[in-house]
């Protein structure tokens, strides 16, 4: 399927690493030119030069993105070194541990500003541009959202803050013809999340527990399967989807986790029982 996106100026925030990685390498390989806007210096540049050695083009802004008037720049330089942009995906964030407990207000508001804020910013001075484009956005958000994880209540509130805006700006922006929508992983094997496992005592014994909870597969999604669906929204091909928040988890939400050791042994005792 010709996603139609060659040629198009698509901003991704975070694009340095992981998800953001993912979904950069996947827009160059479609024809796209990613622009990546992280504070990862050397990652961005690394990804970049990857990308321009594989004949694409790819750009980078390297800034703090808690800081908004990186964010205006970020949008600047696009608009300047391109001439135009076709899309954002605003991806970049960190699940810090601030807590209800274990935290302090002060904290709870520096870490909406590094994961709430500037999804608002980058939508905000982006627009212009978008509008002569009849772009598209895609906020990355989380399953911490809608389950949530304990320990962690401002990355909750902003991923849950992230899900409204999508809802509000797909409204906002239906007359501009802008679609906007929301991608909510579970569990990807990225270095955030590599970071995290490491933090327990006996990191790979809380790896299998947690891959044993995945309906489908008793695996994490990929970075690479989340980018899929990324480049799906961003595309023609999603023309009539807006204000939709899409679940890439194998099931991990929705899906009845008592029927996991059935759905998962289908050469075992419950297995065959089942397909009979
Ligand atoms: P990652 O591996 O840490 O990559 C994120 C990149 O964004 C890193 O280069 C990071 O830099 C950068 N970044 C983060 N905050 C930034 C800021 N304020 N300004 C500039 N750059 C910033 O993270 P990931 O796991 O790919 O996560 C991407 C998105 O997916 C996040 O919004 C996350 O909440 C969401 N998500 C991930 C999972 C998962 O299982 N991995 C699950 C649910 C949702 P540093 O390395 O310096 O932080």
């Amino acid at each position: 399927m010709d996603l139609g996106l060659k040629g198009k100026i698509i901003v991704v925030t975070g694009g340095a690493k992981g998800i953001g990685a993912a979904i950069a390498r996947h827009l160059a390989a479609e024809g796209a030119c990613p622009v990546i806007v992280d504070r990862e210096e050397q990652a961005s540049w690394e990804l970049v030069e990857e990308l321009r050695e594989a004949g694409v083009a790819a750009g980078a802004y390297i800034g703090e993105l808690s800081e908004p008037t990186n964010c205006r720049e970020a949008v600047y330089y696009t608009s300047r070194e391109y001439g135009r942009i076709d899309g954002l995906v605003n991806n970049a964030g960190i699940n810090d541990g601030i807590g209800l407990e274990y935290g302090s207000p002060e904290e709870f508001m520096t870490s909406i500003r590094n994961n709430l804020l500037h999804y608002y910013c980058m939508a905000h001075y982006a627009l212009p541009a978008l509008r002569e484009t009849q772009g598209s956005i895609v906020n990355i958000s989380s399953k911490c959202a809608i389950t949530g994880q304990g320990h962690t209540s401002a990355y909750a509130a902003a991923k849950g803050g992230q899900l409204a805006l999508t809802r509000e700006w797909a409204v906002e922006l239906l007359k501009y013809g802008i679609r906007v929508n929301a991608i909510i992983p579970a569990e990807v094997s990225t270095p955030m999340y590599e970071a995290w496992i490491n933090t327990f005592e006996h990191p790979e014994e809380k790896l299998h527990r947690i891959n044993a909870k995945i309906p489908l597969g008793n695996r994490m999604t990929t970075a690479e399967e989340i980018a899929n669906m990324v480049l799906f929204l961003l595309s023609e091909r999603a023309s009539h989807i807006t204000g939709q928040h899409m679940y890439i988890d194998g099931g991990y939400v929705h899906l009845d986790r008592a029927i996991d050791a059935i759905a998962n042994s289908i050469n075992g005792t419950y297995g065959s029982l089942r397909l009979k």
